[in-house]
C-alpha cells in the first residue's frame, strides 16, 4: 500500500509569526546540496534502529503509579484484553523510554520529519510516523490507517488581529481529517491492535463504543475498512445528522438508545463484560497514544518551537491528558526543554472538571449535563477525570467554561475571519477570549487552540444561528441570506445600499 498525502502545514498554511520563521529539517534536507551526507547519516542510523526495533516496547501499567510516580509491579502486554487495573483504575502505556533514549532528541526529530509525506506505509500517517512512541511492537501488516493526522496548524492571522490584538495565534484544525473529528488519531491505533489480536487468534467478535457521535464515526469506519465488525451505542436525539449517518454508512451496528452519553456508556461496559466485543472508549488507554501525536505534531510544525498555551476543549476528558502525554514525551526524550501551558475548555452546561478546578482541587462531584451546542463534550461524569487533573496540575495548566452563547458567538467570529469551526472550537476560542480579557495570556504569547471536529459535522447550530432561530440567543453575528426579487433593479437596488453602508 502506498501512501500519497503530502504533508502540507510546512510549506502552505505555516507562516512566519514573529519574522524568524525557519524551514523545517525535512524541507531543507531534500532541497539543499548537503543533502546527501544528511541523507546518509540519517539512513544509516535509521538502518541501526530498525536493528535495536525490537528493544521498543510498552505495556499497559496501573495510572495511578505514574500519577504518584511510584514504581509498579502491576504490568499488562498490550496482546492482552485488559481495561482496568486489579484496583479498578484507569491503566495507562508506559513506554520504555530507556530504551527510547538510546537516542538523542535530534535523531528523533530528523526521523520524524524525515517521515513527513512519505509513501511508505506506514509512515506517511501523522500518527505512524511516530510508530516507536506509539505501537512499536505492531507489524506493519496489521496496521489499519487512514493516513490521520499530519492536519493543518492554521495562522489564525486575522481573527487573533481582529478580535485579540494577537499575532501569534494558531488553530490547530485536528478535524481535517478521514471521518471529520481528532478521534481517527486514536482509533487507527485501537483498531490496528484489535486487528494485530484478532491474527493472533484472540477470540474477538468485534469492537463497541459509547459515542457522543465522533468517536462511533471513527469506529466504525476503521473497523469497515479491516473488515472487523463495530458495534454503536448511541443517545437518541443527541448527536448532529451528520455524526449518525457515518456509522450506518459504514455499516455499524447502531443502537439507538433513550439514554444521554453517560448512559450509553454504563451499558456498553456492562455487555463488554460479557461478550468478545473490544471496548474502544477513551477508558481505552490505547486511543491516547495515537491522540497524543497531535501535539508532537504541533511542535514538529512550529519547527520545534513550544507554544506558551495549547487550549483544548474536553468532555471524557481523555484528549486533554494525551496532549500533555505528548508533549512530556518530548520534554523527556530531549525534542524539547518545557511544555507548554495546557487549558482545557468546557461548556458551561456540561462543566465537572470546570467546577472542581474552582473549588481548588477539593471535591469533585459529577454533575447532569445539559444540552449544549458543543454534544461532542455533553459529559457530566467524565472517564479520564485523574488524567484530566493530573495533566493540568503538571502543566501549570487551567480550566475555563463557555456559555451557549459563548461559543456560537465565538465560532461565528472565527467563521468571519475565513474558519469553519465546530462548536467545540467554539468552547476553545471562547477560552481563549476570557483569559485573553484577565491578561492571563499575553498579547504576544504563542497560542494554538485545538479544533477537535469539522464543522461540517455542525451545519445544523450554524443555520439556527444565523437565521436567528435559536431562544434566548441575540445571535449578534448572525449573517442571514437577502430575500430578493429575481430582478436586475431589485438586485441592484439591494447591491448599492450594501455597498454605501460599506464605505
Ligand atoms: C470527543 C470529542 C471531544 C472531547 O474529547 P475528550 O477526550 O472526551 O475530552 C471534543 N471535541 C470533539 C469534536 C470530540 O469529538
Amino acid at each position: 500500500m502506498a501512501c500519497t498525502q503530502i504533508f502540507q502545514s510546512h510549506t502552505s498554511s505555516l507562516r512566519p509569526s514573529s519574522g524568524h520563521h525557519r524551514r523545517s529539517f525535512s524541507l531543507i534536507v531534500r532541497c539543499t546540496t548537503t543533502s546527501t551526507t544528511n541523507n546518509q547519516q540519517l539512513i544509516t542510523s535509521q538502518q541501526e534502529l530498525h536493528k535495536k526495533a525490537t528493544s521498543f516496547s510498552a505495556k499497559y501499567v496501573p495510572f495511578s503509579s505514574i500519577c504518584t510516580n511510584t514504581p509498579t509491579q502491576e504490568s499488562y502486554s498490550l496482546d492482552e484484553v485488559v481495561y482496568r487495573s486489579s484496583s479498578g483504575g484507569l491503566l495507562d502505556v508506559q513506554h520504555d523510554l530507556e530504551a527510547l533514549k538510546q537516542f538523542d532528541g535530534k535523531y528523533w526529530k530528523a526521523l520524524f520529519d524525515s517521515r513527513v509525506g512519505t509513501t511508505k506505509w506506514p509512515y506517511g500517517s501523522g500518527v505512524w510516523s511516530k510508530k516507536e512512541w506509539v505501537l512499536p511492537g505492531i507489524s506493519d501488516d496489521d496496521i489499519v490507517s487512514a493516513f490521520e493526522g499530519n492536519t493543518n496548524l492554521f495562522w489564525a492571522e486575522r481573527f487573533g488581529k481582529k478580535f485579540l490584538g494577537m499575532n501569534d495565534l494558531w488553530v490547530k484544525h485536528c478535524g481535517i481529517s478521514h471521518t471529520g473529528s481528532f478521534k481517527d488519531l486514536g482509533m487507527t491505533v485501537l483498531v490496528s491492535q484489535v486487528n494485530r489480536l484478532r491474527k493472533l487468534g484472540q477470540p474477538l467478535s468485534g469492537v463497541g463504543c459509547a459515542s457522543t457521535g465522533d468517536t462511533s464515526a471513527a469506529l466504525s469506519a476503521y473497523c469497515a475498512s479491516a473488515n472487523i465488525p463495530s458495534f454503536v451505542f448511541l443517545p437518541s436525539n443527541k448527536i448532529s445528522m451528520a455524526q449518525l449517518v457515518q456509522p450506518i454508512a459504514n455499516g455499524a451496528f447502531v443502537l439507538s438508545l433513550d439514554t444521554d452519553f453517560d448512559g450509553c456508556m454504563k451499558l456498553i461496559r456492562e455487555v463488554t463484560t460479557d461478550l468478545p466485543i473490544y471496548l474502544a472508549n477513551s477508558l481505552n488507554s490505547l486511543r491516547l497514544e495515537g491522540q497524543k501525536t497531535a501535539a508532537i505534531e504541533i511542535l514538529q510544525q512550529f519547527d520545534w518551537e513550544v507554544p506558551d498555551w495549547v487550549i483544548i476543549p474536553g468532555g471524557n476528558l481523555g484528549n486533554i491528558y494525551a496532549f500533555y502525554k505528548g508533549f512530556k514525551m518530548c520534554q523527556e526524550l530531549g525534542l524539547i526543554d518545557r511544555i507548554p501551558r495546557l487549558v482545557c475548555a468546557q461548556s458551561a452546561n456540561a462543566n465537572p472538571l470546570y467546577l472542581y478546578y474552582k473549588s481548588g482541587w477539593k471535591n469533585f462531584k459529577p454533575v447532569k449535563a445539559e444540552t449544549t451546542f458543543a454534544s461532542a463534550i455533553q459529559i457530566g461524569d467524565p472517564v479520564s477525570i485523574d488524567r484530566a487533573v493530573f495533566a493540568i496540575k503538571n502543566s501549570n495548566g487551567l480550566v475555563a467554561e463557555a456559555t451557549e452563547e459563548e461559543i456560537m458567538d465565538a465560532m461565528a467570529k472565527a467563521d468571519s475571519t475565513g474558519m469553519f469551526t465546530c462548536p467545540h472550537t467554539g468552547v476553545a476560542l471562547t477560552a481563549l477570549m476570557k483569559l485573553r480579557d484577565e491578561g492571563v495570556i499575553g498579547i504576544n504569547d504563542k497560542t494554538v487552540v485545538v479544533s477537535t471536529a469539522h464543522g461540517l459535522k455542525f451545519t445544523q447550530s450554524k443555520i439556527e444561528y444565523h437565521s436567528k432561530s435559536i431562544k434566548d440567543m441575540a445571535c449578534q453575528f448572525a449573517n442571514p441570506p437577502v430575500d430578493v426579487k429575481a430582478e436586475y433593479g431589485a438586485v441592484m437596488d439591494v447591491l448599492k445600499k450594501f455597498l454605501v453602508k460599506k464605505l
